[in-house]
């Protein structure tokens, strides 16, 4: 069967053709990166006129790209949230009229099971498997029993990791997004400032990273204070040590503590060098299968829609054509019933 999927949920306008909820035919993502760098950040206004600028262009070039037109297509699945109220809706009224228009079912999708599904186009998940969501908004591990069936055991209390490693880029004078800044200076590091490991109580899951975003701003000032420069890369190395350090700590301690026969790494910070690696390393040391998505299906795209709507299809969980954005969408609530 062939499913158009779309995601706005935030600054990327992303459209895409999934043969059988697995085979990409395209995944056209334009990003608007270039237009938010200048307010350094995305800007919910500007996200949107810009997702009603070019969706229907993007749709187009998706049906182009895979080869097909829209009378081929068996169901339209969209991005229904979390995300910003705006950006989703644009997604949203495209994806109803063409589901109207083509006369198909549409699918109501969540952006993170969109992450964390993105792993079933690479590969097979294998049940029951632990799921790291590291993006820009979220920090979580998500156990998943069942296929689809998700229930959250950890999650931040302040600020997402791509959050902090953007707050700490600009910090470190690096432009929006920072992250693959961060990244690349930690790897030049020749020193590492060590910096605090947040593991708050010993049994928890949960995540906090403000603290450690503000040992670095501290660290900054500290030495402007004393008159010396700051060493920028020594500061990037021990802030994404750190990271890297809680993150993969946690979850591989979650991982033995269920008894998951997979872990799998999402979102847009799985394009983290440090983290792969060292996620990498811990798994095969502990003989636990690992799946991480390419780069192109960490960060968003509407493939990874279309394999999470893949779920609900085969479960024929149609959603309403009346249904509306939900930007604080709970994972656990879009759990397959059947
Ligand atoms: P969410 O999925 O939670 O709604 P989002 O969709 O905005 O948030 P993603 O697109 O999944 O987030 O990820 C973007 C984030 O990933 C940004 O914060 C960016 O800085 C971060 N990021 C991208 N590449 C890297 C990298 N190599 N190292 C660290 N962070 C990275
Ligand atoms: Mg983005
Ligand atoms: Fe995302």
């Amino acid at each position: 069967y062939l499913m158009l999927a779309i995601e706005t949920s935030c600054d990327e306008t992303s459209v895409a053709v999934v043969k059988g909820g697995r085979q990409i035919l395209s995944n056209i993502v334009s990003s608007q990166i270039e237009t938010h760098r200048q307010f350094g950040g995305v800007v919910p206004e500007i996200a949107s006129r810009k997702h009603v600028e070019s969706i229907t262009v993007i749709i187009e070039e998706a049906f182009k790209k895979a080869g097909v037109s829209p009378g081929d297509i068996d169901t339209v699945a969209v991005t229904q949230g979390p995300g910003l109220v705006g950006a989703l809706l644009v997604g949203i009224v495209a994806a109803k009229s063409l589901a109207l228009a083509l006369d198909v079912p549409l699918i109501g999708t969540h952006h993170i099971a969109g992450h964390i599904y993105a792993n079933q186009l690479i590969g097979d998940i294998l049940y029951p498997a632990l799921a790291l969501v590291v993006s820009g908004g979220h920090t979580e591990l998500v156990l998943i029993e069942k296929e689809g069936q998700f229930r959250i055991v950890g999650r931040t209390r302040d600020d997402a990791v791509g959050e902090a490693y953007d707050k700490v880029a600009r910090a470190l004078k690096f432009p929006y997004p920072g992250g693959p800044h961060v990244d690349r200076l930690a790897h030049e590091a020749q020193d590492e400032v060590v910096l605090p490991r947040s593991w708050l109580e010993p049994d928890s899951y949960d995540f906090s990273f403000s603290g450690l975003k503000s040992a670095v701003l501290a660290e900054i000032n500290r030495s402007r204070m004393k008159g010396e420069t700051p060493d920028f890369s020594a500061l990037a190395r021990g802030f994404q040590q750190s990271v890297i350090d809680v993150v993969t700590g946690k979850a591989m301690r979650a991982a033995a503590e269920f008894g998951v026969r997979q872990l799998l790494l999402c979102g847009g910070v799985a394009a983290n060098r440090g983290l792969r690696e060292t996620l990498t390393a811990l798994c095969r040391e502990a003989n636990l299968p690992l799946l991480i998505p390419p780069h192109v299906l960490c960060t968003d795209n509407a493939a990874m829609i279309g394999a999470a709507a893949d779920l609900k299809w085969r479960r024929s969980e149609f959603t309403s054509l009346d249904m509306k954005a939900e930007p604080g969408f709970s994972l656990e609530d879009w759990s397959v019933k059947g």
